[in-house]
């Protein structure tokens, strides 16, 4: 049995892992273990749509990995367009220059490589398995190649174990608030595909169709990689897939749409589809990524965040460690980052995603047709004060339709809005918080499911 010790240890080398890795490094801790259950060559490889704002591309760069070098870009797209489940409504988004579709296991292997140039130490095919307090530290056990324990101490954790961080869902102390629920997670189906002569849409475009119909709420999209190349997918949420198969739905579309589809690699995964939980500190340990559920709740778009979320933990862990200013206390100052930078606008993104998740297509046609639901718009508010606005301008439309889903969606917006603006300050006020803030998602769901 092997026992070490480490300033930080990382789970997960993924995007969150390795930038809270390198980050943590570049501002000067020294003893950091990346951990990974994957072998090094197969890091980064994973089953994704491969889209993300190209400001995030340069924001690597600028940082110090070689993106165009490395050959990471796939294609830029021209626009996005989202669809409506009749296919009469085209809202066209002019995001020239903004969409990158990458090549996915290029970018995670860049990023792992200059996060090991920092002098970070990889446990490759090692799985993170269990923890235990051990008075200030963290005693932890890997499990190498199968059958190799190892037994690591640390001061911090940073969790970026992906969507099924079991530091989440058992062993960090987090509560029922932090579980994923069924409909709060959507199984995707993706192939890249080559397509020799699609129709002129899909050419150098992102599309999204949103259909209750088809997807039970949840979405396709076609992202096209140039070249003929095609990301292509499918999402329904968990709490359909019985009824619903994602690859049988993926495929019985395929056939109808195109004539000529080659299928270079497909495969399958779980995203998390919701705002992101009330806390991702305990003493000791920060969530990143997925692990913490900080996506885009409209479509589970998290390669930006899980950037973000894992350079700003690393920055944190940089100066909390040396100083041994590990408590929940200590690290809310990650929360309160997190809340700011996504809580914030994710949340009300989160009424959207229950709502498109429940509507019937006839009334989605309808509320696109007429445009008091502009996707497009809400899609695009990237700001959270254009978010807010938008959606109150949208409100005093909704406020004098029949349907709750509509008419109660203002009041609910505005009750999100204040809740989420009242974040609390320290530890001891998250308790009563969460309950009033969880407590109106589950409202607005249970006002409108479709089961
Ligand atoms: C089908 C699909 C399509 C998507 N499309 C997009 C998109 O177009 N744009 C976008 O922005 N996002 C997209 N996403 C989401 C995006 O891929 C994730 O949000 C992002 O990869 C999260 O990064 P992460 O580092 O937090 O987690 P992950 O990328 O999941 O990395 C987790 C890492 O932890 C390792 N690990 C897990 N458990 C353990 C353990 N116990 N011990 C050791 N190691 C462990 C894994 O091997 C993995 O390397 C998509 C996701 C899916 C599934």
């Amino acid at each position: 049995m092997v026992s070490e010790n480490f300033d930080l240890v990382v789970i997960g080398a993924g995007t969150a892992g390795c930038l809270a890795a390198y980050a943590a490094a570049k501002e000067g801790l020294s003893k950091i273990a990346l951990v990974d259950r994957k072998p090094q060559k197969l890091i980064g490889k994973k089953i994704c749509g491969d889209g993300i704002g190209t400001k995030h591309l340069d924001f690597l760069q600028e940082l110090g990995f070689p993106i165009k070098e490395n050959n990471i870009l796939a294609n830029i797209v021209e626009t996005a367009h989202i669809i409506s489940p009749d296919k009469k409504k085209d809202y066209t988004l002019p995001v020239q220059g903004q969409l990158a579709i990458i090549n996915r296991h290029q970018f995670g292997q860049t990023l792992l490589e200059e996060t090991l140039n920092q002098g970070v130490k990889l446990f490759e095919n090692t799985t993170f398995k269990t923890m235990k307090r051990e008075s200030k530290k963290l005693q932890m056990q890997l499990l190498k190649d199968g059958s190799e324990t190892i037994t690591v101490t640390t001061p911090l954790i940073i969790d970026g174990s992906g969507i099924n961080s079991k530091i989440r869902e058992e062993l960090g102390g987090f509560d029922d608030n932090a579980q994923l629920k069924d409909e709060e997670q959507y199984y995707c189906y993706r192939e890249i595909c080559r397509i020799d002569s699609p129709p002129e849409i899909y050419v150098n475009n992102a599309i999204f169709e949103f259909s209750f119909d088809l997807t039970k709420g949840g979405y396709k999209w076609f992202f096209s990689r140039g070249n003929n190349e095609y990301n292509l997918g499918t999402g329904i949420p968990k709490s359909w897939i019985k009824k619903a198969s994602p690859k049988d739905v993926y495929q019985n579309d395929m056939k109808n749409r195109f004539s000529d589809i080659d299928v270079i690699d497909g495969g399958g995964g779980f995203v998390p589809t919701r705002h992101p939980i009330p806390t991702h500190v305990k003493d000791n340990i920060i969530l990143i990524g997925d692990a913490g559920l900080i996506v885009n709740p409209l479509h589970g778009g998290g390669l930006s965040p899980s950037l973000a979320s894992g350079y700003i933990a690393g920055k944190i862990a940089a100066t909390q460690v040396p100083n041994e200013n590990l408590s929940e206390n200590d690290l809310w100052i990650y929360n309160k980052k997190i809340h700011e930078r996504y809580g914030l606008r994710y949340s009300i993104l989160d009424l959207y995603r229950i709502l498109l998740q429940n509507i019937p297509d006839g009334e989605l046609n309808d509320a696109l047709q007429k445009e008091y639901l502009p996707l497009g718009s809400i899609f695009y508010a990237r700001e959270y004060d254009v978010l807010i606005k938008l959606s109150r301008k949208l409100g005093e439309i909704w406020s004098q339709l029949p349907n709750p889903r509509f008419n109660r969606l203002p009041e609910i917006i505005e009750r999100v809005f204040e809740c989420t603006n009242r974040y609390p300050t320290t530890p001891e006020e998250l308790e009563s918080w969460t309950k009033e803030y969880r407590g109106l998602f589950a409202e607005y769901y249970e006002l409108i499911a479709v089961r």
